[in-house]
C-alpha cells in the first residue's frame, strides 16, 4: 500500500490534458510556488504519458527549490471516467491505451509519491471550492464552458461521483428539437452552448445577410471566436449581442434545471467565455427567472475566479485532503 508522506509540507497539483500536462507545487494555503508545463504525448501510450507526468512533477519540485521529502502527495485531474481509488482509467478519450490501465503503479514507480486522481472538471470544481469562489459553500455546482460543457458537483465538502462518474450536466437535454451533440443525442446543453455552437450561431446570422462588425474582424467567417463575439457585443453590435443573449438563455435554462435538481447554495460558471458580462448576466437573469422560488432564494451564481489555475489547484486540494474526485 502506497502511503502519503505526512512529514511533507507541500503538495503537487497536476492538470493532465490531451496536449499538455501541468504540475504545480502548492502550499497549504493554495499558493502556487512553481509550475511546469510540458507535452503529455497522450497518443503515445500510458508509459510515455506517465513519464511526462513524472517529469513535470520532478521539474516543478526543482523549480520551487524543494527536496522530494518535502512533498506530501500528488493530486491529478484528467479527462474521462476512472475508478479513482484504485487508479484505474475506465474511459479516457484521446489517451491511447489508457482504458482499463493501472495509472498509480507506474506513477509511484517513477516519482515515489502517492497519487489521487479524478475527472478533470470535478477536480477543477474541487479547486474552486477549496481555494476559489466556492470557499465554504454547502452544495456547489460548477459548469465549465469551452469546447465542451463540463460540470462538477461538491456536496458538503466532498466531490460527488455516482457509481464511478461525475455529473455530465452538459449532456442534459434542454431542447428536444435542438442540434445534434457530439455525444450523438440532440439538444444537449453542449450542443447549444459550446464554443462551436456560439460561433455557428453568429455565423448563421451573418450568412443570412445580417450586417455585423464581426465580418470586418476576420478574413473568413470561420475565424470568428467567442472572444471576438463578446468584444463586438460590448461595442453594441446587434448580431453579437443577440448571439450572446441566446446562448445565455440556453445556459440559463440549464442552470435553472440544476437549481431545481440539486438545491445548490452556489452555481459557478467557469471557462474562458464565462468572463463575458453579457453572457453571464443573461445566464443569471434567466436562471433566476425560471427556477423554483424557494430554491433560488438560497442560491448564488458567480463567475469562477481561479480560471485556468482551477485544474492544478484542484489536484492540490485532492492531495491535501487525501480524497478522490
Ligand atoms: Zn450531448
Amino acid at each position: 500500500m502506497i502511503k502519503r508522506n505526512e512529514k511533507g509540507k507541500y503538495v503537487i497539483g497536476i492538470d493532465l490534458g490531451g496536449t499538455t500536462v501541468t504540475a504545480a507545487v502548492v502550499d497549504q494555503q493554495g499558493n502556487i510556488l512553481s509550475q511546469e508545463e510540458i507535452p503529455s504525448y497522450a497518443e503515445k501510450g500510458v508509459d510515455i504519458t506517465c513519464d511526462q507526468i513524472a517529469l513535470a512533477v520532478l521539474n516543478s519540485i526543482e523549480k520551487a527549490g524543494l527536496n522530494r521529502d518535502e512533498i506530501i502527495a500528488c493530486g491529478m485531474g484528467t479527462p474521462g471516467i476512472h475508478k479513482a481509488e484504485e487508479g484505474i482509467a475506465l474511459w479516457s478519450p484521446n489517451f491511447n491505451g489508457w482504458d482499463g490501465a493501472d495509472i498509480y503503479t507506474p506513477l509511484y514507480q517513477k516519482t515515489g509519491f502517492k497519487f489521487y486522481m479524478g475527472n478533470d472538471v470535478n477536480v477543477a470544481t474541487f479547486g474552486e471550492y477549496t481555494y476559489g469562489v466556492g470557499k465554504d459553500s454547502e452544495i456547489m455546482v460548477m459548469y465549465t464552458l469551452g469546447t465542451g460543457i463540463g460540470s462538477g458537483l461538491i456536496i458538503k465538502g466532498k466531490a460527488y461521483s455516482g457509481v464511478f462518474a461525475s455529473p455530465e450536466l452538459g449532456h442534459t437535454i434542454i431542447d428536444v428539437n435542438g442540434p445534434r451533440c457530439g455525444c450523438g443525442r440532440y439538444g444537449c446543453v453542449e450542443a447549444l452552448c459550446s464554443r462551436d455552437a456560439i460561433i455557428n450561431r453568429a455565423m448563421t446570422k451573418i450568412i443570412s445577410g445580417r450586417k455585423s462588425k464581426l465580418t470586418d474582424m476576420v478574413k473568413t467567417l470561420t475565424d470568428i471566436t467567442p472572444k471576438m463575439i463578446d468584444q463586438a457585443a460590448k461595442e453594441k453590435d446587434i448580431v453579437a449581442c443577440e448571439t450572446m443573449t441566446e446562448i445565455g438563455r440556453f445556459m440559463g435554462i440549464a442552470v435553472a434545471n440544476t437549481i431545481n435538481t440539486f438545491n445548490p447554495s452556489l452555481v459557478v460558471i467557469g471557462g474562458g467565455i464565462a468572463s463575458s458580462d453579457i453572457l453571464f448576466n443573461t445566464i443569471t437573469q434567466t436562471a433566476f427567472e425560471i427556477s423554483i422560488d424557494c430554491l433560488k432564494k438560497y442560491c448564488e451564481i458567480k463567475k469562477s475566479i481561479l480560471g485556468s489555475k482551477a485544474g492544478v489547484l484542484g489536484g492540490a486540494a485532492l492531495a491535501q485532503s487525501g480524497t478522490y474526485a
